[in-house]
């Protein structure tokens, strides 16, 4: 592990914002952007300049931009860097950790709904916006993660796809280096000393590209609070708390529970997450936030070879932010259009295919609710045009950003937590780091 150098004070007219902690910055931004946005809202403007609303897409770019090379890079050098007799032990107890996580938070998401019982009574109400969403089964979100083309998964952005080849292509070239021909090894040298370079120039991007995020922030955040200030009320509200509660008790009783049974100091865990969990909060994209959050783990002194593996899985495949608020938005749609809550039945489907949903929702703005039209279908209330239905789905759609935010920040928490409670368990830690 690199050793960790002394920040150097930056001169300049802009010294002072670059020598100032970017956390604050961050928080700073945000906290200016949603009193913007609500002044705004107030005096009835719920859009911004095109030329203002540029400075959040450029943000957004710059993060979308750098997603598939980090992933490619970091994934094929996080499978390739474990020995192959160690990746099978510490992939399934991160996967097995992740999924059980995830049914968990569905199951508190429905708690929470159960609890809150949001109704917006819609059982008479126009369903003027009609769902747009397609439905697709659990099956074929399954049998989808397999690309039919790398190419195309790459250009068209299908991320789990990505990440599934890449994981193969990891996992072989693990094999390839230490295979017992002179050549194959020699030759699997090179390509991980290739990727791993790429990956060393993706996280320098990225910290250049995080400069410029308390800006980016301000002004995502002023259009979300501008579109939703003054609407986001009544029933929504109640979905919001709820959605909002369950990801704070997730965080206390999951990630709490995970952290006391392996031993690792929470003080420390949450330190080095309070980073990774504020940017997913302002940037709702768990993918986008990936550097970030290896950067969590290192300091929390986790081993490369267990987070570059972990971390990029898990920002696509573990979504417990996503997964609490399908059981919240379930219940809402359920109760709205027909007044009474889920039966238990349909409350155990919610959470299977909640759980698989998460899986396949991609750790981009908005994924969460692309994903919902999947589990209403699968419970038997399909988002078919002008129904009640997709009325209900409507609203949701409508406070979407609000929810997201919560449920980005506990997406990539809960792929940390994981990782550093496995990796603990492992003995993948650098416990030096905990002093
Ligand atoms: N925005 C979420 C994420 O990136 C996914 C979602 O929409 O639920 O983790």
């Amino acid at each position: 592990m690199a050793e960790k150098k002394a920040p150097v004070k930056k001169g300049g007219i802009l010294g002072w914002y670059f020598n100032f902690n970017l956390l604050y910055r961050i928080l700073i931004g945000l906290v200016i952007g949603a009193a913007a946005g609500i002044i705004l809202a107030a005096t009835g403007i719920d859009k911004l300049p095109e030329w203002l609303s540029m400075f959040g897409t450029i943000f957004t770019r710059l993060l979308k931009m750098i997603i598939l090379p980090i992933i490619l890079s970091t994934l094929i050098v996080g499978a390739s860097s474990v020995s192959p007799a160690n990746i099978g032990k510490v992939g399934i107890r991160i996967i097995v950790m992740y999924l059980v996580t995830s049914a968990l938070a569905v199951i508190i998401g429905l708690a929470m709904g159960s609890i809150f019982r949001p109704n917006a009574e819609l059982a008479v109400l126009a369903a003027n916006a009609a769902g747009k969403t397609a439905s697709v089964s659990v099956w074929q979100t399954i049998s989808d993660i397999i690309p039919t083309s790398v190419a195309s998964a790459v250009v068209n952005e299908k991320i789990l796809q990505v990440i599934f080849f890449a994981l193969i292509f990891g996992i072989c070239l693990s094999y390839m280096k230490i295979a017992q021909d002179e050549r194959l090894a020699r030759c699997g040298q090179v390509i991980y000393d290739f990727c791993d370079g790429v990956a060393e120039i993706m996280m320098k991007m990225v910290k250049g590209i995080m400069q410029y995020a308390p800006i980016g922030v301000a002004v995502l955040v002023c259009e979300v609070f501008a579109k939703n200030g003054a609407k986001v009320a009544g029933s929504l509200l109640i979905v919001t708390i709820a959605c909002f509660l369950g990801y704070a008790l997730h965080i206390l009783l999951v990630y709490g529970g995970l952290l006391r049974i392996y031993k690792v100091p929470a003080k420390k865990f949450f330190n080095a997450a309070k980073t990774p969990f504020i940017t997913a909060f302002v940037t709702r994209s768990s993918n986008g936030t990936l550097p970030v959050t290896i950067e969590g783990a290192e300091q929390l002194g986790v081993d490369k070879e267990v987070y570059g593996f972990s971390l990029p899985l898990g920002a696509t495949i573990n979504m417990d932010g996503t997964a609490i608020y399908q059981g919240v938005c379930a219940i809402f749609i359920v109760l709205s259009v027909t007044g009474s809550s889920l039966t238990f039945g349909q409350m155990c489907m919610v959470v299977l295919s909640a759980t698989l949903a998460s899986i396949g929702t991609a750790g981009v703005p908005g994924a969460g609710a692309i994903m919902l039209a999947m589990v209403m279908s699968s419970i038997g209330f399909p988002i078919v045009e002008a129904t009640p239905i997709a009325g209900a789905y409507a609203m949701i759609l409508g406070i979407d950003a609000i929810l997201d935010m919560g449920r980005t920040a506990l997406n990539v928490t809960g792929d940390l937590c994981c990782t550093t409670c496995v990796a603990k368990q492992m003995g993948f830690v650098n416990k030096e780091m905990w002093k």
